[in-house]
């Protein structure tokens, strides 16, 4: 098992998640994060951390559509191991629906 980001990281991108992973297996891109696969040591402590509640388990259904972009972009973006400036309008987007043509396959500043 691992765990996946979702699409309500899209223009949230709080980062509390990635202060907490003792493994550092988070990558940022322009507008959300992903994990690592592989590097994901499936401790969950990230889960309940994320306010956008955007961080599943790849048994749950809303992690199926997210798993091959989780691997796909941590393997592309940069790894991010503290907590940056959230976007302005994080709170705006956070529980908005149906963000995923939002999606932004550009790197992230780490
Ligand atoms: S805490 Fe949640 S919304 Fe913020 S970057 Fe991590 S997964 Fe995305
Ligand atoms: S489950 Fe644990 S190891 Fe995996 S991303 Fe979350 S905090 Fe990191």
């Amino acid at each position: 098992m691992t765990y996946v980001v979702t699409e309500n990281c899209i223009r949230c991108k709080y980062m509390d998640c990635v202060e907490v992973c003792p493994v550092d297996c988070f990558y940022v891109g322009a507008n959300m994060l992903v994990i690592h696969p592989d590097e994901c040591i499936d401790c969950g402590v990230c889960e309940p951390e994320c306010p956008a509640e955007a961080i599943v388990p790849d048994s749950d259904d809303r992690a199926a559509p997210w798993m091959e972009r989780n691997r796909t972009y941590a393997g592309e973006w940069p790894n991010i191991t503290r907590k940056g400036t959230p976007p302005d309008d994080a709170d705006e987007w956070k529980d908005k629906p149906n963000k995923v043509e939002l999606f932004s396959a550009d790197p992230g500043e780490p």
